[in-house]
């Protein structure tokens, strides 16, 4: 016990806690929203790490949680308890965030994984459902650890021009270190493909000299410029992981690219004839997911240490002790704050000078995607 300190002790103290409230609340029935299920889960499934399903409907046995500070790094949103991911997923994060350092970039700010057992969530994304997701923000590390508060309440800075709007980089927010930074996520083998908005691609399409081939990797999304979106490929252990189609070898800066300006960012035409009132969707439940997925929600949970991924990185390194909540809140992820709506400037202040180089603007929450 002694070699815990008492700040990895109340981290994994409050972990626990949560963990024995996880299944306590609402009774689940067949027509329970899997989201729900899944996303009152604390602790991942103690197995094997396994992947099962499709990135946008699945779910995660054995996930590990990527430590909420590293040397080069920092996990945002903990509230969310969205830091977990299959192991591969998290020990490529860290690698990143050193490879990175090195070229220029101060340190990762890690935005959503996954939840503890993978699956869909109450909010935000449709994908990262199978540990195999994570969003980094395009806004680096400050030079101080943030606190628990700090990482709830700071915003991230749009790389775009017009305060976000776009539909081009904003040269005085885009900097070498942004291409480097996407260059070293593009260039481990597992990672296939990294999400950015279509503006980012452009300015690399434009930029990148040498060595272009990587760019096949980045692919234009709408949203994506207040954060990228890493994606790796089903790892070995995982027979019900369902891969994507490959990218083939098109770096894609040609006619693709083109359509996004054309016709992708653009505002849906009105159609002339009167719209029907969209059926609502029916939600999708644990029948419709894989059957492997109910067992991973029934599963007993790994104990809290075994939890937490155990890097080397962290041999040497300690962070100042974080004033966590006694324990983590479930639900606490549908009052969580979105990582574009800037607060206020104070909230972006305490990223330090390395902000401060970037125009520390407020910045508009941007309008949804469109839908098609
Ligand atoms: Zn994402």
């Amino acid at each position: 016990m002694k070699t815990l300190s008492m700040k990895a002790l109340s981290r994994l103290t409050a972990i626990a806690l949560a963990g024995s409230l996880a299944s306590a609340e609402l009774p689940a029935n067949a027509e329970t929203p899997a989201k729900q299920l899944f996303g009152r889960m604390t602790l991942p499934s103690n197995s094997n790490a396994a992947s099962h399903g499709f990135y946008s409907k699945g779910c995660l046995a054995g996930a590990v949680a990527i430590p909420v500070d590293g040397p080069d790094w920092q996990v945002m949103r903990l509230s969310r308890n969205r830091r977990w991911g299959h192991p591969e997923l998290v020990s490529i994060l860290e690698q990143l965030s050193v490879k990175a350092k090195r070229d220029g970039w101060n340190g990762l700010l890690v935005g959503d994984m996954s939840q503890p057992r993978g699956g869909p969530m109450l909010t935000g994304h449709a994908s990262h459902q199978i540990g195999l997701d994570a969003d980094i923000w395009l806004t680096p590390m400050p030079n101080k650890r943030m606190t628990y508060q700090e990482r709830e309440n700071t915003s991230a800075i749009s790389v775009l021009s017009g305060n976000g709007k776009g539909p081009y980089v904003d040269d005085r927010r885009w900097t070498k270190a942004h291409e480097a930074l996407l260059r070293d996520a593009a260039s481990f083998g597992e990672v296939e493909r990294i999400l950015v908005h279509p503006g980012i691609k452009k300015k690399l399409c434009d930029t990148v000299k040498g060595d272009r081939a990587w760019l096949n990797k980045i692919r234009p999304y709408w949203g994506h410029h207040y954060h990228f979106h890493i994606r790796i490929g089903c790892q070995p252990g995982s027979p019900g992981c369902r891969s994507q189609k490959g990218t083939g070898s098109d770096i894609g800066c040609g006619d693709a690219l083109n359509w996004w300006f054309n016709v992708g960012l653009k505002p849906p035409k009105p159609s002339k004839k009167p719209s029907k009132p969209a059926k609502p969707k029916p939600q999708l439940t644990l029948s419709g997911m894989p059957d492997a997925c109910a067992a991973v929600l029934k599963a007993p949970a790994k104990s809290a240490d075994a939890a937490e991924f155990k890097s080397s990185l962290l041999q040497g390194f300690a962070a100042p002790a974080m004033d966590m909540p006694a324990r983590v809140d479930p639900l606490a992820v549908l009052s969580s704050k979105p990582i574009e709506a800037a607060s206020s400037s104070s909230a972006l202040s305490v990223a330090g000078s390395v902000l401060s180089a970037m125009s520390a603007d407020r910045l508009p929450v941007p309008e949804p995607r469109p839908l098609r």
